[in-house]
């Protein structure tokens, strides 16, 4: 099996932009229900020799309020329990929303290791802003750009810490 990474979510704060660019070789779709709900992907990342599988959670998700917040509660309780270390990505445009809260919440109660990983910070100005995410509370954060790739480089190391 290996070491497994799972990358959580809301809708549109770049897990997949995030998942590909750090991806090796991408297996099969293996949860592809109803051919329109695809569910997780899976794929292998290799950072300097260590080797992980990478889980990209929350392909797409019905967008009626309350089905939405029950499906990513669903994707955040299947990551605790397959993953050995958890991606929390949340987004500095959009700052903290109450759905970030409530997926905070199940994920200060798992022992394993949270990354919290702030996607979108391509300039300083949303450095500076970022930093509104430490009051959620986790005691690793990181500030990163998956379009340019800034600070990728540590969130890898972190992870790969541990292996
Ligand atoms: P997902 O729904 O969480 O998988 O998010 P996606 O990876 O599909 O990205 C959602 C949108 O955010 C896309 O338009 C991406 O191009 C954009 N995006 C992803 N990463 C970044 C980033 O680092 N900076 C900016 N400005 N946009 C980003
Ligand atoms: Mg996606």
């Amino acid at each position: 099996m290996g070491y497994t990474v799972a990358i959580v979510g809301r809708p549109n704060v770049g897990k997949s932009t995030f998942f590909n660019r750090l991806l090796e070789t991408r297996k099969a779709i293996v949860d592809d229900i109803s051919g329109v709900t695809r569910d997780r992907q899976y794929g292998i990342a290799d950072w300097n020799g260590k080797v992980f599988n990478l889980i990209d959670t929350g392909g797409f998700v019905p967008n009626t309020e309350d089905i939405f917040e029950k499906e990513i509660r669903k994707q955040v309780k299947i990551a605790i329990d397959e993953a050995n270390a958890i991606v929390f990505m949340v987004d500095v445009a959009t700052g903290i929303t109450d759905l970030d809260e409530a997926m905070a919440d199940m994920l200060r109660r798992t022992t394993k290791p949270v990354y919290v990983v702030v996607n979108k910070v391509d300039n300083g100005t949303r450095e500076l802003e970022a930093t509104e995410f430490y009051s959620l509370g986790f005691a690793h954060n990181f500030f990163i750009s998956s379009i340019s790739g800034s600070g990728t480089g540590e969130v890898m190391d972190a992870i790969t810490a541990a292996i």
